[in-house]
C-alpha cells in the first residue's frame, strides 16, 4: 500500500492482502469509508439509506473472528454498497420509489446472502433510478446522484448510486442491476468496472423485477481483480430462481493468473462505430484495440446486421415486462397506500398514481399497450422474434472472434438535465448496452481513457454465454496496458 492512499480508496484485492496480514481491521476500513461519506455525500448522494449499525456490527464480528485465527473468505471485512433494488432483510428497501417508502423486506435476496456469508461489510443502499428505469439516476424519488467527476453531470444510470460510490471511495465495491445496461454504462460514466454476467449465472432471487427475461446482477467494482473476486462470490445455481444455471464454477480469480491476449482474436462490430458516436468515444475504443494487438490479439472487422433493432426490441420486451411485474404494487400488502377514497378500485388507482413517478408509468402504459389484444402480435410477438435475430447474430459473430470490442455508451457522461426531458434520445442512447441482454450474454464495461474535458470513457468487451474466464482475462490485459485515468474530484470544491 502507497502511504499516499487511505484505506477507503484501496482495491478489494488489497484491503484483502492487509487483511491477513494483520495490518488493518474490517473496523478502521469502516472508519475510513464512512468519513469520506461525510465528506463529499452532500454532494454526490450516493446512498438513500447508511446502515451504520449494521456495518459496525458486521466489522466488529469479522474481526473478532480473525482475532480468533479462523479461516475467512477473502472478502471478508470489505466494505460494499448495495442498490436499492435487493430485498435486505430488515433493512428498508425502496427501489428509488415512493410506492416501497417503508418496505422493509422479511428475507435477503440470494446474492445478499451470499455477501453475508462471504462476510462483506454493508455501508448502505445506494441510489437509483425508480425500478431501474433511466441511465441517469434522475428518475429516483429520492433526486439524483452527481458523477464524482464532475458533480454539475449524471453518475449514469440505473445503478448511478453504486458506481459513484465506488468512484468516490465511499465504498470498496458495489452491486448494481443490469436490464439493459445499468451497471455497465455507469459504470463507464464514473471511470469504474462493471460486469453484466451471463444471464442465469447469479440467481434473481430477491432482485426486485424490473423485466425478468433481461434483468442480471452486476458488480461494480474498481478494478477487474475485484471484478472477479466479487463474481465469484455471487455466481452460482439458486433453486429460488427457475432460470438459475446449475454447472460448477470455475476460478475466475486464478483465471487472470494466467492471463494473455496472444493470438485472441478480437471483434470489433462495425455497427457499433458507426453513426451517434461521440468521436473522443470513438478514438479511445480504438485505442483500446490497438493497445491489445500490441499484447498480440487480432482484430478484426465484424458486423451485427440486426443491431439497429435493439432499442425498440428491447424496449417492447421490457416494458411488456416491467408493465406485468409493476402491476403487484397497488398499495395492499407492502409500500405506500392512499385510503382517502371509500372504494378498493379508488384505493388502488389513488396509491399508484401518487406512487409512481412519471417515466415509470409512461412505461408501464407502453408495456400494457403491446401485450394488449391486437397488438400482441405486431409488437410484442414481432419484438420476441427479432430477439432471437439478434441473438443469431452473436452466435455468428463468435464463430470468428472470441470477444467483441466496442464502446459502453455513445458519449462521456452528460448534464443533469440534458436529456431528462427527450425520453426517446435517452433510449436510443442504450444502444450498445441493450443487445448483451437481449441475448443472455456476458459483458464488461472498463475505463478505457478520459476525454479531453476530463471525463471517464468506457470500452466494452463482450463474449459468449457462460465465458466470463475469457471475458475478465482480456478486461485484466486491457486494464493493465493502459495508461492510469486520474482519481474523480468530489470533494475537491
Ligand atoms: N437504460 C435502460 C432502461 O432504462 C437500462 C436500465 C437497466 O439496465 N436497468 O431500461
Amino acid at each position: 500500500m502507497s502511504a499516499d492512499r487511505r484505506l477507503n480508496e484501496l482495491t478489494a484485492h488489497e484491503l484483502s492482502g492487509l487483511f491477513s496480514s494483520g495490518e488493518v481491521s474490517a473496523r478502521e476500513v469502516l472508519a475510513a469509508v464512512y468519513e469520506r461519506i461525510d465528506e463529499v455525500e452532500d454532494e454526490i448522494h450516493a446512498y438513500v439509506l447508511e446502515t451504520r449499525e449494521v456495518a459496525e456490527a458486521q466489522a466488529r464480528e469479522i474481526d473478532e473472528r480473525r482475532a480468533q485465527k479462523e479461516e475467512l473468505p477473502p472478502l471478508a471485512g470489505v466494505p460494499i454498497a448495495l442498490k436499492d433494488i435487493y430485498c435486505t432483510k430488515g433493512i428498508e428497501t425502496t427501489c428509488g420509489s415512493r410506492i416501497l417508502k417503508g418496505f422493509v423486506p422479511p428475507y435477503d435476496a440470494d446474492v445478499i446472502e451470499r455477501c453475508r456469508r462471504n462476510g462483506l461489510v454493508f455501508v448502505g443502499k445506494t441510489n437509483m433510478d425508480e425500478f431501474a428505469m433511466g441511465s441517469s439516476t434522475e428518475t429516483s424519488c429520492f433526486g439524483p446522484t452527481r458523477n464524482p467527476w464532475d458533480s454539475s453531470r449524471v453518475a449514469g444510470g440505473s445503478s448511478g448510486g453504486s458506481a459513484a460510490a465506488v468512484a468516490a471511495g465511499e465504498a470498496t465495491c458495489a452491486l448494481g442491476s443490469d436490464t439493459g445496461g445499468s451497471v455497465r454504462q455507469p459504470a463507464s460514466f464514473c471511470g469504474v468496472v462493471g460486469l453484466k454476467p451471463t444471464y442465469g449465472l447469479v440467481s434473481r432471487y430477491g432482485l426486485i423485477a424490473y423485466a425478468s427475461s433481461l434483468d442480471c446482477v452486476g458488480p461494480i467494482t474498481k478494478d477487474v481483480m475485484d471484478c472477479a473476486l466479487l463474481l465469484g462470490v455471487l455466481a452460482g445455481y439458486d433453486w429460488r430462481d427457475s432460470t438459475s444455471i446449475a454447472q460448477p464454477l470455475p476460478d475466475y480469480v486464478r483465471a487472470l493468473e494466467r492471463s494473455t491476449v496472444r493470438a485472441l482474436r478480437i471483434g470489433i462490430p462495425r455497427e457499433f462505430l458507426g453513426e451517434g458516436i461521440d468521436p473522443e468515444v470513438k478514438e479511445a475504443v480504438l485505442r483500446s484495440a490497438q493497445t491489445l494487438e500490441g499484447l498480440g490479439a487480432r482484430c478484426e472487422d465484424v458486423s451485427l446486421p440486426r443491431i439497429p433493432y435493439a432499442v425498440p426490441c428491447y424496449y417492447i420486451i421490457a416494458l411488456a415486462e416491467a408493465s406485468s411485474n409493476l402491476a403487484r404494487y397497488d398499495g395492499v400488502q407492502y409500500g405506500y397506500r392512499n385510503d382517502r377514497t371509500t372504494d378498493i378500485i379508488g384505493m388502488y388507482s389513488a396509491s399508484r398514481t401518487a406512487g409512481f413517478g412519471a417515466e415509470v408509468k409512461r412505461r408501464m402504459m407502453l408495456g400494457t399497450y403491446t401485450l394488449s389484444a391486437g397488438y400482441y402480435d405486431d409488437f410484442y410477438l414481432k419484438a420476441q422474434q427479432v430477439r432471437t435475430l439478434i441473438r443469431r447474430d452473436f452466435e455468428k459473430a463468435f464463430e470468428s472472434c472470441d470477444v467483441l470490442l466496442g464502446p459502453t455508451y455513445p458519449s462521456p457522461p452528460f448534464r443533469l438535465g440534458e436529456l431528462i426531458d427527450d425520453p426517446l434520445q435517452m433510449y436510443l442512447s442504450d444502444i450498445y448496452t441493450v443487445c448483451a441482454n437481449l441475448a443472455g450474454i456476458p459483458a464488461i464495461s472498463v475505463p478505457c481513457g478520459c476525454s479531453r474535458r476530463g471525463l471517464p470513457i468506457g470500452a466494452q468487451m463482450l463474449s459468449p454465454a457462460l465465458s466470463e474466464q475469457r471475458l475478465l482475462t482480456t478486461a485484466y490485459c486491457l486494464e493493465r496496458a493502459l495508461p492510469k485515468i486520474r482519481k474523480p474530484q468530489a470533494g475537491k470544491g
